[in-house]
C-alpha cells in the first residue's frame, strides 16, 4: 500500500521533470503521506499546511510543497508555479484565522536555523512581530 501511494504521488508529479517523489526518510513527506500525524489546516494538489508542533506565534503554519525538495531555492528552480502555490496558500490561511499581517519565512540551511530539510514557508502571526529577527 505504502508503495502504492508513492507511486501514484510520483506520477502526479512526474510532470515537474527529473527525479520528483516523496522521500521515505522525510519527516514532512511522512506527514503528506499521512503517516506521521498532523493538524493540518490546508491542503490541495501541490500543497499541505500543518500547525507546527513548537509554535512561535499564535498563528504558526508550515506550508510544504507535495513533493520532496530540499530547500526554497531547489522548489523556485523545479517550479515557480509551485513555490507560487506556498504564498497563495498563506494568504488564505491567514485570511481564514483573521490575520491582517503576517511573516512567511523560508530558512535555507543549518546556520539560517533549518532544522527539517524539505522546503517549507513559516506562516506566523498573531501577536507583534519585531524586525529584524533574531
Ligand atoms: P526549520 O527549523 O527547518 O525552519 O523549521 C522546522 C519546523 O518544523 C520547526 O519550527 C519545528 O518546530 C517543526 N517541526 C519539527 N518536527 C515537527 C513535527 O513532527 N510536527 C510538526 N507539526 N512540526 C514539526
Ligand atoms: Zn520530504
Amino acid at each position: 500500500m505504502q508503495v502504492l501511494r508513492q507511486w501514484r504521488l510520483f506520477q502526479r508529479y512526474s510532470r515537474y521533470g527529473n527525479y520528483v517523489a516523496l522521500d521515505s526518510d522525510c519527516l514532512f513527506c511522512k506527514i503528506i503521506n499521512g503517516d506521521i500525524p498532523a493538524q493540518i489546516v490546508f491542503r490541495n494538489e501541490n500543497v499541505v499546511a500543518f500547525n507546527d508542533i513548537s509554535p512561535q506565534a499564535p498563528t504558526h503554519v508550515l506550508i510544504v510543497p507535495t513533493l520532496h525538495v530540499e530547500n526554497a531555492a531547489g522548489l523556485a528552480k523545479m517550479s515557480p508555479t509551485l513555490t507560487a502555490d506556498l504564498f497563495v496558500a498563506a494568504g488564505e490561511i491567514a485570511a481564514t484565522n483573521g490575520l491582517t499581517g503576517y511573516r512567511t519565512v523560508f530558512n535555507t540551511g543549518a546556520e539560517a536555523g533549518q532544522s527539517v530539510f524539505h522546503a517549507h514557508l513559516h506562516l506566523l502571526g498573531g501577536r507583534g512581530l519585531a524586525w529584524p529577527p533574531g
